[in-house]
Parts: C-alpha cells; sequence; structure tokens
C-alpha cells in the first residue's frame, strides 16, 4: 500500500485494496505472539493533498478468527471501522509537540516521497479486535467444575452449588491444592 506523493492530485485520489492474512502478517510481525487471526482484508482509502499535507481518509473491512473467552470455542467476527490520518512532510517533523493537528484528532505520519499505509491499516483492524470475545451474548461458558461446556451440556454442578455462595468454594480446586 505504497503509494508515490507526487501521484495524487490536489483533486484527491481513491485507492482499494484486497489483501489476505499472509499480508496482515507480513506487515505487522510476531504472527506467533497473536491470539487471532485475519483474513478478507477490504480497504478503501481517498488521499488528497492540502498544500503539503496528504490526508487520508480510510474505511478497513476484516474477518477475525477469535476464540471464545467463556467456552474456547473457535469464532469469527467481522469488523470495519473509518478512519482518518494525515501526512507531513519528513523535514516538519515535530521536535516538541508543535504540530498544526493534534494527534488526539487524527493520526499523524510523516513522508518523504512515499506514503505506506500498510502499517497504519493493520493497527486499524487491531483496535477492533474485540478483548473479551464471545460466540454469543448469552454464551454459558465451561463448568468451573467439570469443564464440561455448558452450551451443549449441563452437569448439573451449577444447580447443587447456587443454594449458597459458601458452597461454591467447596468446588474449588485451589482448597484441594492445599489438601
Ligand atoms: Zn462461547
Ligand atoms: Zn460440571
Amino acid at each position: 500500500m505504497r503509494i508515490q506523493v507526487q501521484s495524487i492530485s490536489p483533486e484527491g485520489v481513491r485507492l482499494e485494496y484486497e489483501k489476505t492474512g499472509d499480508w496482515f502478517s507480513e506487515t505487522l510481525g510476531d504472527a506467533d505472539e497473536r491470539d487471532f487471526t485475519v483474513d478478507g482484508i477490504k480497504v478503501r482509502f481517498t488521499l488528497a493533498r492540502l498544500g503539503r499535507t496528504i490526508t487520508v481518509e480510510g474505511h478497513v473491512e476484516a474477518r477475525i478468527g477469535l476464540t471464545c473467552c467463556r467456552c474456547l470455542k473457535p469464532l469469527t467476527k467481522d469488523v470495519q471501522t473509518d478512519f482518518r490520518y494525515a501526512y507531513l512532510p519528513a523535514e516538519r517533523m515535530p521536535r516538541e509537540a508543535d504540530t498544526e493537528v493534534t494527534e488526539e484528532d487524527v493520526g499523524i505520519g510523516y513522508y518523504e516521497d512515499v506514503i505506506d499505509l500498510g502499517e497504519v491499516v493493520a493497527e486499524q483492524i487491531v483496535l477492533e479486535i474485540p478483548m473479551k470475545p464471545l460466540c454469543r451474548e448469552e454464551c454459558r461458558g465451561l463448568c468451573p467444575y467439570c469443564g464440561i461446556d455448558l452450551n451443549v451440556a449441563d452437569c448439573g454442578h451449577k444447580e447443587k452449588t447456587i443454594s449458597s455462595p459458601l458452597a461454591l468454594l467447596r468446588g474449588y480446586p485451589i482448597k484441594k491444592q492445599k489438601r
């Protein structure tokens, strides 16, 4: 997703890309450390020139492969987001915080001859990934006593212990370790 700054006309250019999970891994690296997969990436950009500032308005879609945090089943989630970015000439890179545009409003990058949007896109996708993914809102998760998937079966442990909060403590593995 490298764009020659010279090719951006004042009226702006529209660009579209489709990318795979391999592209995502190459762009961000460290694929082994991730607990999610990304595929089906679609990106649209409008780049425009405002003096020497290049503004970018982008839209990203991707399919994320995750694991449900309650029942540990794999799930896929489609995410999408819009974002704005501004690129300033590299010689105007601030020594302190003296930019015209504040980074709270919009991301800022710096260019020499080429703008590479790959990393920005990959980061936008990461921002959309839920911290606690659920296969469905009402997922019942795994039984803390026997590990059975409570969405497909009922071991009855919950009913036995719900009568008293103290009864819950009896089943905890921690207690067994103390013996
Ligand atoms: Zn689940
Ligand atoms: Zn159980």
